[in-house]
Formats: C-alpha cells, structure tokens, sequence
C-alpha cells in the first residue's frame, strides 16, 4: 500500500513535492512553512517560504509568488 508523505503538495493535476519546488524570483529552494513574522492582519499566509524563514521573492506587482516546479521556466 503506497502511502504520500504530507510534504506533496498538488499543483493543478500532478502531485509535486515540496522539494522539487523553487521560489519564481530567486530560484531557490522553498519550505512549506509560512514566513517568520508574517502579520495576520496582512491576510492570507503564504503557504511557502524559504528555508531562511523570509517570504518568497515578490513579483513585479509586489505580491508574494506561488512557489513554481524546479524545471519550469
Ligand atoms: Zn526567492
């Protein structure tokens, strides 16, 4: 019996593992952890975060980014 760890993580149909993602801005490596300090009256909380705690890179409208697959563009 085949059972997923709980690092999967769905990203549209395919099942992806948390380390097979990476930050769209910097290329780095991401954890499924909401950033340190994270204010909660700023909304919803990223899901994703690198590794040093700090909120993935934000893109060119200043929100925080979806983490993306490692092989995508
Ligand atoms: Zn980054």
């Amino acid at each position: 019996m085949i059972v997923h760890e709980q690092t999967d993580y769905e990203l549209g149909d395919d099942l992806v593992d948390v380390t097979d993602l990476v930050c769209p801005g910097c290329r780095g490596a991401v954890v499924e952890a909401p950033p340190a300090g994270w204010p909660t009256s700023a909304g919803i909380v990223p899901e994703f975060s690198h590794p040093d705690g700090s909120v993935l890179c934000p893109d060119g409208y200043g929100r925080v980014p979806e983490p993306v697959e490692r092989w995508s563009r």
